[in-house]
């Protein structure tokens, strides 16, 4: 190659460049640390590693600490195994650091601690001319999906924040559970329940014509259309919300025998409930419209509910399903303009249940991490430890454009070394998405 060949080849390496990706995908599965990832790995495969998201460039642990909790401390946790046992943050304030870098209190839907609404991703994305939306599989107006759309002072306002959602805000994808008539098994309920949409945003959406200041909805919420919609069989609105014809949660919370004792899909899953994976490629479809880019946050929300009910393996049925949709996210990117042009972060919001391996956490000093391998196909060696929230470390992945340079440090653990903040990511993010 002569001088004029390399300087041509250099001149078409920075012209081809964008300084900052035009998609940002943040996945997060609610209350996933690392065994939880592990667990599922391991009856999925036998291995210890084996999501293609675990092979990403970016791999570090982060901190998910809220100002109502203990600020994670290395050393406290190394000296004393039951210290991450105490004072978690919970989902809203986690989602809350994401949306909008900042620390919240527990139970903030956006707000700062005098209770001021602080901007967020989806509003910084859509200034900037971009789209934006939200998925999940909790009820849409649960903490997660809620605080990266819009403001309350409580994550239990279910019915106002659905309102905020639906006549309020500026996005473009709201998908996720809560339907009013039906159950957590996806039958018709006799009388309604409208406690996470409320009456006047699902009539109004169901009858069609809802509309916000973004604009009127389409409405879906059988599985056939959300499938269609999925696979380009559709045609494709502009913004769109969908409510899948069930209650609390896609799947984790269906009937079964025995759920603390039941195998891997030993109940047959919903047959009218789309995957993640499906909702995902949904929205993917809706907001690549825009030739600005997009904002989308995707989120496994029932590893968390299973991990609090400590049904173990309705955690990995639902880990496993997180995992399908990151697969997917991954192949669209593939197919459209590749990680040049998107950032793919996928992490969780905190760790639900303190799962370790059999011998459990017994006192300060004894604790047994590690998972038992018992072979593909069959369920691992574990012990819960907490039927709620755990201080730990938690997992970040990230491939793309961006993808080092978001990285931000908030300590070094004695264990798992240099870690990052969930507040420090979500900042990094407001600035890619300011962008324009
Ligand atoms: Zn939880």
């Amino acid at each position: 190659m002569n001088i004029h060949a390399i300087l041509y080849s250099a001149f078409i390496l920075c012209t081809s460049a964008i300084a900052t990706p035009k998609n940002v995908i943040l996945m997060i599965s609610d209350g996933c640390g690392y065994n939880q990832i592990e667990a599922a790995n391991l009856y999925q495969t036998g291995r210890r590693v084996a999501q293609i998201y675990e092979s990403f460039p970016v791999k570090i642990p982060m901190s998910t600490w809220s100002k109502t909790g203990n600020k994670y401390d290395g050393n406290k946790a190394a000296k004393d195994a039951t210290w991450v046992k105490f004072k978690p943050t919970d989902s809203a304030a986690s989602a809350t650091a994401f949306a909008t870098g900042k620390k919240a209190y527990d139970s903030s839907i956006g707000m700062d601690m005098d209770k001021h609404p602080m901007k967020n991703l989806s509003e910084t994305a859509r200034k900037a001319g971009k789209s934006a939306g939200v998925v999940t599989t909790a009820p849409i107006s649960h903490a997660t999906p809620s605080a990266f759309v819009v403001h309350n002072e409580s994550r239990n306002n279910y019915e106002d924040i659905a309102n905020s959602m639906i006549f309020d805000s500026d996005v473009q994808v709201i998908f996720g559970a809560g339907h009013p008539f039906y159950d957590n098994d996806g039958k018709q309920v006799k009388t309604p329940d409208y406690k996470y949409i409320g009456q006047a945003a699902f009539d109004s959406l169901a009858h069609g014509g809802a509309k916000s200041r973004g604009g009127t909805w389409s409405f879906i919420e059988t599985k056939s259309a959300f499938d269609s919609l999925a696979q380009g069989r559709s045609k494709l609105p502009e913004r769109i919300v969908g409510i899948a014809q069930v209650y609390y949660t896609f799947e984790e919370a269906r009937g079964g025998k025995d759920h603390g004792r039941d195998s891997v899909y030993q109940s047959p899953f919903n047959a009218n409930v789309p995957t993640l994976a499906t909702l995902a490629q949904g929205a993917l479809r809706v907001l690549s419209q825009n030739e600005k880019g997009f904002f989308l946050m995707v989120e496994g929300g029932a590893v968390d509910m299973a991990a609090h009910d400590n049904y173990f393996a309705r955690s990995i049925e639902e880990e496993l399903d997180f995992d399908r949709a990151v697969d997917s996210v991954v192949t669209w990117i593939e197919n459209h303009g590749g990680f040049e042009e998107t950032l793919l972060i996928v992490t969780g919001d905190h760790e639900t249940g303190y799962l370790t391996g059999p011998g459990g956490v017994k006192d300060s000093a004894a604790i047994d991490y590690k998972l038992i391998n018992n072979g593909k196909g069959n369920m691992p060696g574990y012990a819960w430890n907490l039927k709620s929230h755990s201080n730990q470390l938690v997992p970040l992945f990230a491939k793309g454009n961006s993808s080092g340079s978001i990285i931000k440090i908030a300590g070094t653990d004695p264990v798992r070394g240099p870690y990052t903040d969930n507040a420090m990511i979500g900042s990094e993010l407001l600035k890619i998405l300011s962008a324009k």
